[in-house]
């Protein structure tokens, strides 16, 4: 292992010995390759570069109690990215290719993976770029796939605790059926001016309502929304929100332990009615909301009067990290053991 302060970490790129990529040309996916350059040479006309087809994903490797090393769910980040390369015109990786890459990276660079006792983690970044010159409006001929990894703090530094979001409504994160359904860039190049004014007046992040009629809730800028009331787990049904992993195995979790689970549209009112919520994600897996405000109406939705984490919202939390830390029974077969 590295000697690294793995406790004192924060969510920042740190360089790692070996990324490793694939190219796809002539209309195929080729060899992969391990890298340790942290640069790529790149044509001035790339398309990624001009129309924004990028894509990325994020996960992590966790270094577990047990002393093995595993990944969560790598075959849905695969496949969520096979929908992104459709949604913006780009070749599908295929889910073989995705796992054996992110095996390799992970074992090359293990000795970046954190130590379990410290809470930080591996973070695993793949991302896929066009990189055939283009001027004329039209999808790249050629590609290049990149995996790279790098160590990250815990999300709570001081243990679970809850955060302060704000409801926007002057800037919209994504169109109804535009690009939010898929993990792109340009999504959060619309969202970087109103996550900087949020963090300016002080909350966590900021909450987009929909785009189209600013009535339902949609989600944070890089998290999904939950809340709970009478035993159920609700979250958005909507066309612009990016559908979450750690959310998806946050619903299941909450029906094996007989909650209800509904999946619909939430009126900006109903927040009042709710007795927990949270914004969901790999990075967090939960941050539990305190409140949430709307500036332009001046209410306040407080989900926690104690400013503490709910009952409900810590035993999800708890639960999912067992799973990830291979401390829970993984009944849903979740977890890949990377190294043993
Ligand atoms: C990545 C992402 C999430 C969280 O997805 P997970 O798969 O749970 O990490 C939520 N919202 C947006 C906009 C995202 O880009």
């Amino acid at each position: 292992m590295k000697d690294i302060a793995w406790s004192e970490l924060s969510f920042g790129y740190m360089p790692t010995d070996y990324n490793v990529r694939c190219c796809y040309r002539n209309g195929k996916w080729g060899e992969i390759e391990v890298c340790s350059d942290e640069y790529i040479k790149l044509h001035m006309a790339a398309t990624c570069l001009h129309y924004g087809q990028e894509a990325f994903e994020g996960l992590k490797a966790y270094r577990c109690p047990d002393g093995k090393v595993r990944v969560f769910r790598m075959e849905e980040n695969a496949a969520r990215l096979q929908s992104t390369c459709r949604g913006i015109m780009m070749p599908e990786l295929p889910t073989d290719i995705f796992v054996e890459m992110v095996k390799k990276v992970v074992r090359l660079n293990q000795e970046y993976i954190p130590t379990y006792e410290s809470g930080a983690t591996l973070y695993i970044r793949p991302l896929l770029i066009g990189t055939s010159a283009q001027v004329g409006v039209r999808p790249a001929e050629e590609y290049m796939f990149i995996i790279f990894v790098t160590p990250v703090g815990p999300y709570f530094k001081g243990g679970f605790s809850t955060n302060p979001y704000v409801i926007v409504r002057d800037y919209d994160r994504s169109a109804p059926l535009g690009t939010g359904i898929y993990k792109v860039g340009g999504n959060y190049a619309a969202s970087l001016r109103a996550n900087h004014l949020a963090h300016e007046k002080g909350y966590a992040c900021e909450f987009y309502l929909d785009a189209k009629e600013k009535k339902y809730m949609d989600e944070c800028g890089a998290a999904n929304f939950f809340g709970i009331k009478n035993n159920t787990y609700v979250t958005p049904k909507s066309t612009s929100i990016l559908p979450s992993i750690t959310n998806k195995s946050l619903m299941q979790l909450a029906e094996d332990f007989g909650m209800k689970v509904e999946r619909r549209q939430i009126p900006e009112e109903e927040l009042a009615t709710f007795e927990e919520a949270g914004a969901c994600g790999t990075a967090a897996v939960i941050s539990p909301i305190s409140y949430i405000d709307d500036i332009d109406t001046g209410q306040r939705f407080m989900f926690s009067e104690d400013g503490k984490p709910g009952p409900v919202s810590t035993k999800l939390y708890n639960h999912l990290r067992g799973i990830q830390y291979g401390t829970e029974e993984d009944k849903h077969g979740w977890t890949t053991v990377v190294i043993e």
